[in-house]
């Protein structure tokens, strides 16, 4: 198991975006630095390497078996939100890829995320007061390269329990036990 202070660290470097998943903000695999739907990477302990959502996995859930993959509920690859993540055999995740209809080779179905996560939440208070002091829906989904419903729902605060900042604030510094409370995951 990690130690706590890199568990903090770690904790410390995720932000959220508008469906709930919490991105990871560290380093991302070699070759993929600029890619946005990179897996991340998390260094810590100054010489240990890890895949950030195996870190992810760990840190709230205690080692993961041997020969077991890490998969993403969300398909979202640089998302470590512990309950956006499941065990899965290769086999279970090459099937889920397919259901997805994105299988590429990869261990773990990657692709295009779901279309609200390009806003940072930054954006999204952005949009909201732009759209306050006069700008239309029309123009804010043009500026932010986005749907006109998705700036629709951003505006009428659908979709804002998925921002939940309190949330990610709670597992900065706590043990495994109080992240698993936080976000309700039960055994
Ligand atoms: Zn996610």
């Amino acid at each position: 198991m990690a130690h706590a202070l890199d568990s903090a660290r770690f904790w410390a470097r995720v932000r959220f975006d508008l469906m709930g998943c919490w991105i990871w903000l560290g380093g991302r695999r070699s070759g993929q630095r600029n890619n946005p739907k990179a897996y991340g990477i998390w260094r810590y302990a100054y010489t240990k390497s890890v895949s950030a959502h195996r870190f992810a996995w760990e840190d709230t859930f205690g080692p993961i078996p041997e020969g077991l993959k890490i998969c993403h509920r969300c398909d979202n690859p640089p998302c470590v939100r512990p309950d956006h993540l499941f065990l899965g055999t290769q086999k279970e995740n090459m099937a889920d890829a397919a259901r997805k209809g994105r299988l590429n080779g990869r261990d773990c179905p990657s692709g295009e995320a779901h279309p609200m996560s390009k806003l940072l939440i930054a954006e999204v208070f952005e949009i909201r007061r732009r759209y306050r002091t006069g700008t239309t829906q029309r123009a804010l989904a043009r500026t932010y390269g986005v749907s006109r419903p998705t700036i629709t729902a951003i505006i009428t605060g659908r979709n804002w329990r998925c921002l939940e900042p309190e949330k990610i604030k709670s597992f900065v510094g706590r043990s495994a036990a109080r992240r698993r409370a936080a976000l309700a995951i039960t055994g």
